[in-house]
């Protein structure tokens, strides 16, 4: 099997995967295994009956379909070599403020098309996995994104759209997990994970079980003074209110009632956006924020941690995980 650990530079990375015969194999193996212990199932029947041509194509015998090793991922549909496709995707996972697609472009030599869509499918890989319940202290917070009105001329503004108004803005919501890693020298460091989405409002309807959803019972959840809120204490967890209106952003008792670093995590994801992608359509918002997500969740992982970890996810082996565990895809 290959170990991915030796990735940890892109000169390593492009001289292993130097042509696509090594980057195929490397997908047969880390799918199927090697050798004796090879194992190919059909896609199509689920059957182990299958031969492999010359070609390095694979038929089944019992169904008859023939199929590659890409079939199931995200380089299915595409004609594009998989040399580029692994450079590609090593370079977005290891831009901390993401690549556009017009310096994607250059950087493999693709048309500005081509890169757009390659970063599009590898964004598709971002996406959140819900089944890791956050848990212990958990903060919540919500932003408003788009409608850069401030920017616009007086005749061209929306009227009251300033603040939380949604006329030319789209909410997001956002609940983030204080928590600790090892780190290298063994000690143990301060480390946040969190999970954000494009949300229809902010009121309880919308909030409330997104919450009870994604964060576990017993839980200490702080959150500012909105509304939405009022019932939290009431759903299993203890509710710590931090109220920004009085400007106390970190009030009361021990000092641990703020949400600043979710703060932190939407000033990041700001600046992904304005910096990076300028501006983004409401369609493609959720996206964004996943990939922001992934970044931010990965922030501590080394660059061949992060890009074994998106290998594995394009050819569909494990979801997005903290600690980037191998397991089934439910
Ligand atoms: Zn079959």
């Amino acid at each position: 099997m290959i170990d991915f650990s030796q990735f940890d530079s892109l000169i390593a990375m492009t001289t292993y995967f130097n042509n696509e015969e090594v980057c195929k194999n490397a997908i047969i193996e880390t799918r199927w295994g090697v050798g004796e212990q090879q194992d190919v199932v059909c896609p199509y029947c689920g059957k182990h009956h299958i031969k492999m041509s010359k070609s390095g194509r694979f038929h089944c015998t019992a169904c008859n379909h023939n199929f590659s090793c890409k079939v199931g991922t995200i380089f299915e549909d595409s004609n594009l070599s998989l040399v580029k496709w692994f450079i590609a995707m090593y370079l977005i996972s290891s831009h901390k403020k993401g690549i556009s697609s017009h310096q994607l472009s250059r950087d493999i030599k693709v048309t500005q098309k081509t890169a757009w869509y390659m970063l599009h499918k590898v964004r598709s890989l971002y996406a959140q996995n819900y089944s890791e319940v956050l848990s212990g202290e958990v903060e919540c917070d919500e932003v408003y994104i788009g409608g850069k009105e401030k920017w616009k001329h007086a005749s061209m503004r929306t009227p009251n759209t300033q603040g939380r108004s949604t006329k030319t803005k789209t909410p997001v919501f956002g609940m983030m997990e204080r928590s600790t890693i090892i780190n290298a020298k063994g000690e143990e460091e301060f480390m946040s994970y969190v999970r954000a989405m494009v949300v229809e409002k902010t009121d309880k309807a919308a909030l409330l079980p997104i919450i009870s959803q994604c964060i576990g019972e017993g839980s200490i959840v702080f959150t500012d003074e909105l509304n939405a809120y009022n019932q939290v204490g009431e759903m299993g967890y203890e509710h710590r209110i931090c109220n920004h209106g009085a400007l106390q952003f970190v009030c009361e008792d021990d000092g641990s009632v703020y949400t600043n670093n979710i703060e932190g995590f939407w000033s990041h994801f700001r600046r992904m956006i304005t910096g990076c992608y300028h501006d983004v359509s409401d369609e493609h918002l959720q996206s964004y924020i996943d990939e922001a997500c992934f970044r931010w969740n990965t922030r501590k992982m080394t660059e061949s941690e992060r890009f074994s970890q998106m290998f594995h996810i394009s050819i569909g082996l494990v979801k997005p995980n903290r600690e980037f565990i191998l397991c089934e895809v439910a």
